[in-house]
């Protein structure tokens, strides 16, 4: 199959035979169609799958095409934003805006993109100037429609790409608030790598008969990714890691550590062993952030060592090798770390370093992917067998830890939930809405476990 027998324009074929790309992949096979075709559309797909060019294509033929935007286009008034997509971070609303600009570069539409923890004044400054296509994460965009420095009342198109992460980052409230300011006629599209309850509910409450379509099995992991667990001490980690890396030679390895301060501390650990690591958190700067990924993906990076939600959305082409340091606590983000490896047919390497304090929660991830993963001592490395288990600080010197299995009733996606505040996003760290621009959410939620990276 072809793109061009999908029904693109010219124009799209031409930019996507450019990327390189031959053939369109499943997602993009139903994605396209179906938004050609206009209706609502509810997608189950995983990151790595190919869909942003999914909804991005067929959205930028449909603009392009329709003929109010011919007659804006050729207009001396400013362009209103007539599409609008929501990611959950930061890096993931720079990628797909990204995609936009490369995949529209042979239509008129232009697009901007508007996140937190950058000015807002030139954000400000380029949506007076006119914008086809906006891509926000909520908490900006909120900012801007409460100074009203962005008019949303002439949307076609509205896109929420990684909804379940949305939800899991306690945006819900911040996107009920910018759906309101939307036109009711609209084309929605919903894009999730999960079907939960809430995501079900969101579904409903936004979309109109969706076509619906799903590529990955509900919670299933990539199979073309090798998964293997290393039993290892609880202090052998990091020695570990480093004999990983330098031993088999890897050369650009995504890490995953659970908090903030223990991905600071790895990187200064991996530096003294003389390999190059930087890491990307919620702490660190936008501009820290973008260089540390830029050469990461230039491969000048040899190791990134990122927190859950600050590596949400990394789009690495064939990247080989993702390693858990620590197992993350919500088994779902097993499944969405690995997912940075494997994508769009390349094969990769998943590898977790498990001590005995993790033992629940290697069982639970094993219970979601319902599978055993392959345990792989390395000789040097074995553990102690006489080791107890001690309990897991989820959050850099906070007093969060663990609760047993069956924690908040198969509730565990959401750690802030504890007090019934449903993470609220915004304005929960008393101190007005953009304390610090950077300040963690939902401080006051209990065993808070996330490490910052929201899109604001
Ligand atoms: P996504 O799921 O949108 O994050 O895309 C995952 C990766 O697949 C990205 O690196 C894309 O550049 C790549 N990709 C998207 N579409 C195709 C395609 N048709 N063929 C090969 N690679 C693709």
């Amino acid at each position: 199959m072809s793109f061009s027998s999908l029904g693109l324009s010219d124009a799209l074929v031409r930019a996507v035979s450019e990327t390189g790309y031959t053939a369109p992949t499943p997602i993009q096979q139903q994605a396209i169609p179906a938004v050609l075709n206009g209706g609502d559309l509810l997608a189950g797909a995983q990151t790595g799958t190919g869909k942003t060019a999914g909804f991005t294509l067929p959205l930028l033929h449909r603009l392009s095409t329709d003929a109010v935007g011919v007659k804006q286009s050729s207009n001396k008034t400013p362009r209103a934003i007539r599409a609008l997509i929501l990611t959950p971070t930061r890096e993931l609303a720079a990628q797909v805006e990204e995609s936009v600009r490369v995949y529209g570069k042979y239509t008129n539409l232009n697009s901007a993109v508007i996140f937190g923890g950058v000015g807002i004044n030139p954000q400000i400054k380029q949506l007076k100037h006119g914008v086809d296509i906006l891509v926000a994460t909520p908490g900006r965009l909120l900012d801007h429609m409460d100074q009203g420095t962005v008019d949303l009342s002439k949307i076609e198109i509205l896109v929420l790409d990684e909804a379940d992460r949305m939800l899991d980052m306690g945006f819900i409230r911040d996107i009920r608030k910018v759906l309101a300011g939307l036109p009711p006629k609209r084309q929605n599209l919903l894009f999730s790598a999960t079907f939960s309850d809430e995501i079900k509910a969101l579904a409903d409450g936004l979309l109109n008969k969706p076509a619906t379509i799903e590529v990955a099995r509900r919670n299933s992991t990539v199979e073309i990714i090798a998964q293997k667990i290393h039993p290892v001490d609880r202090d052998k980690k990091h020695p570990m890691l480093a004999h990983l890396i330098k031993s088999n030679n890897w050369h650009q390895v995504l890490v995953f550590t659970r908090t903030k301060h223990g991905a600071n501390k790895l990187v200064e650990q991996l530096e003294k062993d003389g390999i190059g690591a930087m890491a990307i958190h919620g702490n660190k700067s936008q501009s820290a952030r973008t260089k540390a990924l830029a050469e990461f993906k230039d491969n000048k990076l040899r190791v990134l060592v990122a927190t859950d939600i600050a590596a949400r959305g990394i789009d690495i082409d064939q990247l080989p090798h993702v390693v858990n340091y620590d197992l993350p606590n919500v088994p779902e983000d097993y499944v969405h770390r690995i997912g940075r490896t494997g994508r769009a047919g390349a094969t990769g390497e998943a590898v977790s370093l498990v001590c005995v304090d993790e033992h629940q929660m290697l069982k639970d991830i094993e219970k979601l992917i319902k599978q055993t993963l392959p345990r792989d001592v390395i000789p040097g490395f074995e553990p102690d067998p006489a080791a107890r288990p001690q309990p897991i600080q989820l959050r850099s010197g906070g007093p969060g830890h663990r609760n047993g299995p069956g924690r908040q009733g198969g509730g565990a996606r959401k750690p802030g939930n504890g007090g019934g505040n449903g993470g609220q996003p915004r304005g929960a760290n008393g101190g007005g809405p953009r304390a610090g621009g950077n300040a963690p959410r939902g401080n006051g939620g209990g065993a808070q476990h996330r490490s910052g990276g929201r899109g604001r």
